[in-house]
């Protein structure tokens, strides 16, 4: 690993001014579940490493005038145990098994977390790009994407993404020149280039807290993964539904880890309008979601998952 400064600040305007313009300036360090293998790997060397985890007001979750407010530091454990976070949140937070993960990886870290794809992870950049042209469809590309036509073909790698979009939530960010609230439905981007990165999320900022607005609409999160172990999701939906008696006035349907970023299911969202939630309809919903998926030459499996998500996710909300 390449040396660097080490900063334990205990205040968000010293910890901001201990940042810089670049990214190779300095590294943010949460429960560093990320970021040390990043480190170890070369793929991120910070000159300097600033620990947030001293800064009492990254802490908590807290109700406050019209929402709740998630300091970036809450773990994913106390999330997952929190009584006052939407359902479709909670869920998404209890998804990730491994103990360790969950009670050492923060809230902020997981909206920040790099994507975990094999060619970026080993040094092959982002995008993967050989001769003007990703390596990912003609190659291993199982774990990939099945929306979008590039040039990014890795997946989001946060479980609380697509949760957080259909809450209509924002992040707060802050540099030592101000603070800007971004809906987290902004806050992903797919890289067009390999100077760019999938999040807004820019080198002098911090992420401070979620805002997830007081909601009555009914939530869920269903997600398929392989193992009850040290992994990603293959596919997750999240849905938050307004209701009128039981019909569906207005859908909300995210996908997650099918896309570079959240994917919002329009098509499944108008499917919904109008209608009771029932296993048909459900399934109706979980075939329009998927469509316009492009999967790539070894990942068509995960439209049949990101269907069945969909609808479980769906039949879950209404059932509580
Ligand atoms: C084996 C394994 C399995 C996993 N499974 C899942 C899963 O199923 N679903 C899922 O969603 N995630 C999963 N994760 C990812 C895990 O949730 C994240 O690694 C964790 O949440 C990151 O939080 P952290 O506090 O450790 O962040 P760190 O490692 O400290 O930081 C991660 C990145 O975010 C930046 N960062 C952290 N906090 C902030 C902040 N407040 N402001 C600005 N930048 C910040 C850091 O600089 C770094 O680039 C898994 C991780 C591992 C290792």
């Amino acid at each position: 690993m390449q040396a660097f400064e080490y900063a334990n600040p205990n205040t968000l305007q010293e910890a901001t001014g201990l940042l810089g313009a670049q990214w190779g300036d300095a590294g943010v360090l949460a429960g560093g579940t990320d970021l040390l293998s990043l480190m170890k790997e070369n793929l991120h060397t910070p000159k300097r490493v600033v620990n947030i985890k001293n800064i009492k007001e990254l802490e908590g979750i807290h109700r406050s005038g019209g929402g709740l407010r998630i300091g970036a530091l809450v773990t994913i454990d106390e999330l997952a145990k929190s009584h006052e976070a939407p359902r479709s949140l909670v869920e998404a937070a209890e998804y990730i098994p491994s103990p360790q993960i969950r009670h050492m990886g923060t809230v902020g870290g997981d909206l920040c977390q790099r994507p975990r794809c094999w060619y970026y992870r080993q040094g092959m950049g982002l995008l993967a790009m050989k001769d003007g042209k990703s390596l990912v469809p003609g190659g291993e590309n199982r774990y990939h994407a099945i929306f979008g036509e590039g040039p990014a073909y890795f997946v989001s790698a946060s479980s609380l993404g697509p949760a957080l979009v259909t809450l209509g939530a924002r992040v707060k960010l802050v540099s030592a020149k101000g603070s800007r609230e971004v809906p987290v439905a902004s806050f992903f981007v797919a890289p067009a280039d390999e100077n760019s990165r999938e999040t807004v999320l820019r080198p002098d900022e911090i992420l401070t807290e979620i805002i997830v607005p007081n909601t009555t609409m009914k939530t869920a999160t269903y997600e398929v993964r392989q193992k009850e172990a040290l992994d990603w999701p293959l596919a997750a939906a999240s849905v938050a539904l307004t209701m009128s008696g039981n019909k569906v006035t207005a859908a909300k349907v995210v996908l997650g880890h099918v896309a570079p970023t959240p994917h919002v299911a329009t098509a499944a969202e108008e499917a919904l309008k109008g209608q009771s939630v029932t296993e048909a309809t459900a399934e109706s919903a979980g075939k329009a979601a998927v469509e316009g998926a492009r999967p790539l030459s070894q990942n068509a499996y995960k439209v049949t998952l990101a269907k069945v998500a969909v609808k479980r996710a769906l039949l879950g909300a209404v059932k509580a």
